[in-house]
């Protein structure tokens, strides 16, 4: 058990944090994927980065959501059961479906990832099982939750859908980098990530809390850089990249 004032100031501090991370992330490259690096130390296989980084929000969500003391409701159960839902694809799914020899992974990216999502299951957990006021079954009907579910189940098809397009670049025992066409890779150059990002915007608006809302922020601290690398870097690799498609947000970045 931590005081209330302490979580909340925790809280604002990981806030401003995500506030700050974001024009850091724009000028930083970080160098896993297509943009691995050496200069970041000593690396391993990307497929078992993914798995050891993204599985200790799983544990530690879980331990702080049931060994807290608040009463659960359907409407919590459902937040709790969506964000598995999307970490059972990111862990065990989605590493298993990169093809050809996967990209070696800095450890230091690693050990980063892995503090972050200790924090963000933290956070959540420890509000959803502990802090949260309870959710009345009438929450179901409200239309942030179902706008937010909406959004949530939207998002998570964009972002599915895309990744596996890109998988399908490498059909055949193919390596290397392709161009991706179709789905909203005729508007921008990383639908997946902008699927995660509306996933977790509506994942915060239907559980309408500051923790689920620093996650959406971070998301988007994290994200919204990492597609504007990605678009640079298909400008630079092929000369007869689609002139009018964008980083990230439709029309507009
Ligand atoms: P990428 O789009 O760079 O890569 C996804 C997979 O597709 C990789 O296996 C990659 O191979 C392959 N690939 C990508 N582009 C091509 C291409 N043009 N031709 C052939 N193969 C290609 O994804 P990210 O690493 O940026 O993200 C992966 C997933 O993780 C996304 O769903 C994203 O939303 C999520 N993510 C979430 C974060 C968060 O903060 N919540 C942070 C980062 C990612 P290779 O590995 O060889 O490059």
């Amino acid at each position: 058990m931590i005081s209330d004032q302490l979580y909340f100031t925790s809280l604002y501090i990981w806030i401003f944090l995500a506030i700050i991370m974001f024009p850091v992330l724009l000028k930083v490259i970080v160098p896993y994927g297509r943009h691995t690096s050496s200069s970041w130390g000593p690396k391993i296989n990307n497929r078992l980065g993914w798995i050891l980084m993204e599985a200790p929000v799983v544990i530690v969500f879980s331990w702080f959501f049931f060994t807290g003391s608040a009463s659960k409701s359907i409407p919590v159960y459902i937040f709790y059961g969506l964000f598995m839902l999307h970490y059972a694809n990111r862990i065990l799914i989605f590493p298993f479906k990169m093809k050809s020899k996967p990209q070696q992974m800095p450890w230091l990216i690693i050990l980063l990832a892995i503090c972050f999502n200790f924090l963000n299951g933290f956070f959540n957990g420890y509000w959803f099982g502990t802090l949260s006021p309870n959710y009345e079954m009438s929450w179901l009907y409200d239309p942030r939750f179902l706008i937010g579910l909406l959004l949530f189940i939207v998002g998570m098809y964009i972002n599915i859908s895309s990744d596996n397009k890109l998988f399908d670049l490498r059909k055949g025992g193919k390596s290397g980098y392709y161009i991706p066409y179709g789905g909203l890779f005729k508007y921008i150059s990383s639908p997946n990530l902008f699927g995660e990002i509306i996933e977790w915007l509506g994942w915060a608006l239907m559980s309408w809390c500051l923790p689920s809302f620093s996650f959406a922020l971070w998301t988007m601290a994290n994200l919204i850089p990492r597609a504007v690398d990605h678009h640079r870097w298909y400008y630079h690799r092929f000369t007869n990249y689609p002139k009018d498609r964008k980083a990230i947000i439709p029309k507009v970045l």
